[in-house]
């Protein structure tokens, strides 16, 4: 039996180039779990991963796709029978392990998660490892006591993926939320997702001179990281807490100060989805699929196949992919 794949190979010249071929099922890694893919996704982490940059990818051919969701064709773990629904994120699947842009993947029994029964393949998909990371960003800040009653909230890089989820996320909880985006054309789109305030990201991208600011923000999801982060500590409440997530304007906060935690007991919470232990990561889809509308999900998607890839991978490393794309590996 053959799959297919989208395959990064790397020359002897240590070029990159991408290609969508026909492997045989031999090629397949180790692995207790066959899964027929029918949904993957695009992140961040893909795009370097296709694209070759950033160093995740350590061996070639590889195969990308850090999530995916499907049915499982064969297994040799007692957990998991042919036909059931599962999902994956994390684990460095489509980093070092081959991941989910092919129409097989094989992979460890302890990787996966049952779907749950509310979701489907697509919708998992569309909700993805960017929405996986938001729901456990939203479960720490509830965790830190982050209540409607508290305040606004904040979602930096509200327009890409973690950032659209958490806005619908959030709304649907029942707090008013605030959305920063470098794209005002993006505006009409984060309102309907449940933004009540648009904040331009020109007026947060400087970390500025005060030591802190005005009390503004009693949560935060940020996504963004940089300067930025930085900026929006300052403007935490007393008691406010800062989920960090993301780094799409870089890893390094030149500006960080502490003057936040000391004076105002603000807390700043590591959020990590890839080494995620199983339970929590149950707990996760679980309350996904309680409290993210629907049809607000479907309004972040576009759908795409695997031959869009290589286009879309340069497009979401410049911050130009609205919401949540979906690949339909049987398109
Ligand atoms: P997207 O590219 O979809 O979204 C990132 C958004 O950040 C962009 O849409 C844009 O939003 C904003 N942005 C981009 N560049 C800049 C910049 N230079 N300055 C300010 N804002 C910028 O990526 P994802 O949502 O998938 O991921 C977001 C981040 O979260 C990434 O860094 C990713 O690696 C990280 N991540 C971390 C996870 C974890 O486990 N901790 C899991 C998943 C993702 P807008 O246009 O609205 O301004």
């Amino acid at each position: 039996m053959t799959f297919q794949a989208l395959l990064v190979e790397k020359g002897a010249d240590g070029a990159v180039s991408v290609s969508i071929q026909d492997l045989e099922d031999s090629r397949l890694p180790d692995g207790d779990v066959t899964v027929a893919v029918e949904y993957s996704t695009l992140n961040y982490k893909d795009g370097l991963c296709i694209t070759g940059k950033g160093g995740l990818v350590r061996s070639f051919p590889h195969v990308p796709g850090v999530d995916f969701a499907g049915t499982v064709e064969a297994s040799d773990d007692p957990r998991y029978r042919p036909g059931d629904r599962v999902v994956l994120t994390g684990w460095r699947v489509g980093e070092i392990w081959w991941g989910g842009y092919a129409t097989r993947a094989k992979v460890k029994a302890d990787w996966l998660v049952p779907l749950p029964a509310e979701l489907s393949t697509r919708q998992a998909m569309a909700i993805g490892t960017a929405g996986l990371t938001s729901m456990m960003s939203v479960i720490a800040l509830e965790k830190a006591g982050l209540s409607p009653l508290k305040g606004e909230v904040l979602v930096t890089g509200a327009a890409g993926g973690v950032g659209s989820v958490a806005v619908a996320l959030l709304a649907r909880l029942g707090y008013s939320v605030a959305g920063v985006t470098g794209r005002p054309e993006t505006a009409d789109y984060l309102r309907e997702l449940g933004a009540e305030t648009i904040v331009d990201r020109g007026e947060l991208s400087e970390a500025g001179s005060k030591p802190l600011e005005s009390e503004r923000w009693a949560g935060a999801v940020d996504a963004v990281g940089g300067e930025m982060l930085a900026r929006v500590l300052k403007q935490m409440k007393y008691g406010g807490a800062v989920a960090s997530v993301g780094l799409a304007a870089g890893a390094a906060v030149p500006s960080f100060s502490v003057i936040p935690f000391l004076l105002r007991g603000v807390s700043l919470l590591g959020i990590d989805s890839v080494m995620r232990p199983y339970d929590q990561r149950v707990d996760a889809w679980n309350r996904i699929a309680a409290d993210l509308p629907m049809d607000k999900l479907e309004a972040m998607v576009v759908e795409h196949r695997l031959s869009d890839l290589p286009a879309l991978a340069g497009k979401i490393l410049e911050g130009k992919v609205k919401g949540r794309v979906v690949i339909d590996l049987n398109a």
